[in-house]
């Protein structure tokens, strides 16, 4: 919105001169020649990250079981430890924080919480385009329940097949809906949620609400403390850099400390009488309380390593670049990509929009093929997407200008025309 931009390699080179992220670029491990656009899905690796990793690998080396009280127990206590440094990029309080699971797990957790369906409210309210795992989660939460996912579960639908409205998600909030879970940021269309206005209005429903933060966390601040939702969950290893599998995390309001955990395990025991071994749980007054089993150390440790570059930077530079960038991609898709048949599928307001850009075009997935072999790595979604995430901590301008390049030879040149259709397993 009301950016100015030049076609030419030489203006993507101003670009990255005046850029004042991109020193952090060294920071992380890049292919020589390659240009990584899949930071939505896996985002890359650091030094930071590695150091981290390394480091407690020694430590359980050296010390073995006293690696829980190493560091005056800073990895008895890894997730409170994380949380601190995690809590700026959601304004939400450190005790509102665990790092646990996966965003799947997490799920389970907050649903198992949460859910407390009575004869007259017991629905909830997801969305047609929402990832599969959120709703494989959901549903068997409801079998659990004792309940049937054709009763309970509502879906907003979508209109184009790519946004949701607000105006719909609200219509659906009806007096037996129990619950809602959402996505920030709309996993292929890109689209940002206004998150603040549907917990209001579920709130106000007496609904409660949790939202997946799977594509936002680490690109998009939120302010927690005005959003005020009940619970969030979210992954580690998209926007955050933290490695496959990296451990995700939680978020669950502080008024609704004291609530029965959903999903218990001993780590979720207060402190003191952790280590009494009593069979009755006896739950952690904060967030602590709904964390489960022991820590997974490993794969935490990228984490607190690579938050040390986010705090260093501030989640809100890291959103003016990423809004900056994908705006350049999308002026150069317009300016030189259109004629070919491209087009864009994520809304173009700053405030709806995320981290990626959504290039829509018939032939996306050939083309997909094409660009991995121009040293490219998309990511594509079917029918016709393919998703490009200009990540702000670790791409440059003049990548995205020779992405746009390529793009346009994949076409003119009919590069894409020597790929089959045939479907293999993009990873
Ligand atoms: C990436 C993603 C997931 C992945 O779930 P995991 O349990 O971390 O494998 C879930 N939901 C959404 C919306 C995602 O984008």
């Amino acid at each position: 919105m009301g950016y100015v931009f030049k076609d030419g390699l030489a203006f993507a080179k101003e670009l990255d001169k005046s850029d004042s992220l991109h020193y952090v670029r060294d920071r992380f491990y890049l292919n020589e020649g390659e240009i990584y656009m899949d930071g939505n899905s896996l985002g890359l690796s650091s030094k930071d990250a590695e150091e981290a990793l390394l480091n407690v690998f020694n430590i359980w080396r050296q010390e073995a079981i006293k690696i829980w009280g190493a560091e005056n127990g800073r990895y008895f206590n890894f997730s409170k430890n994380i949380a601190e440094k995690l809590k700026y990029l959601i304004n939400a309080d450190a005790d509102e924080i665990i790092i646990m699971g996966s965003i799947t797990t997490n799920i389970h957790q907050g649903i198992a919480t949460f859910y407390a369906p009575t004869e007259n409210k017991y629905k909830i309210l997801v969305d047609e385009l929402n990832f599969p795992t959120d709703i494989y989660a959901t549903k068997s939460m409801i079998d659990l329940k004792g309940y049937k996912a054709e009763d309970v579960l509502v879906k907003v639908k979508s209109k184009d097949g790519l946004t949701l409205s607000e105006e719909d998600i609200i219509s659906k909030m009806d007096e037996d809906v129990a619950l809602i879970l959402l996505p920030s940021v709309l996993y292929r269309s890109s689209q940002l949620i206004n998150m603040e206005l549907i917990t209001k209005e579920a709130h106000k429903r007496g609904i409660i609400i949790g939202w997946d933060l799977a594509h936002s966390i680490g690109c998009v601040p939120h302010d927690f403390k005005s959003i005020d939702p009940d619970f969030a969950v979210w992954c580690s290893y998209k926007y955050l850099n933290s490695g496959p599998g990296a451990t995700a995390g939680m978020y669950i309001n502080r008024k609704h400390f004291g609530m029965s955990a959903g999903l218990k395990g001993w780590f979720g025991n207060k402190d003191e009488s952790q280590f009494l071994m009593n069979h009755d749980f006896d739950q952690d007054k904060d967030a602590n309380g709904w964390l489960l089993g022991t820590h997974n150390i490993f794969s935490m440790a990228p984490l607190d390593g690579v938050l040390n570059i986010f705090n260093e930077v501030g989640i809100e530079k890291i959103r003016a670049k990423s809004l900056h960038i994908t705006a350049y991609l999308m002026y150069l898709i317009d300016n030189k990509l259109s004629k070919y048949g491209y087009s864009i599928g994520n809304p173009r307001e700053d405030q709806r929009r995320g981290g990626h850009i959504c290039l829509e075009h018939h032939e996306a997935y050939r083309i997909s093929l094409a660009l991995r072999d121009n040293k490219v790595i998309p990511d594509y979604r079917e029918p016709n997407v393919i998703r490009l995430a200009p990540v702000a901590l670790y791409v440059s301008y003049e990548e995205v200008y020779r992405l746009v390049e390529i793009l346009e030879r994949i076409i003119n040149d009919k590069e894409f025309e020597k790929y089959s259709f045939e479907r293999v397993t993009v990873l």
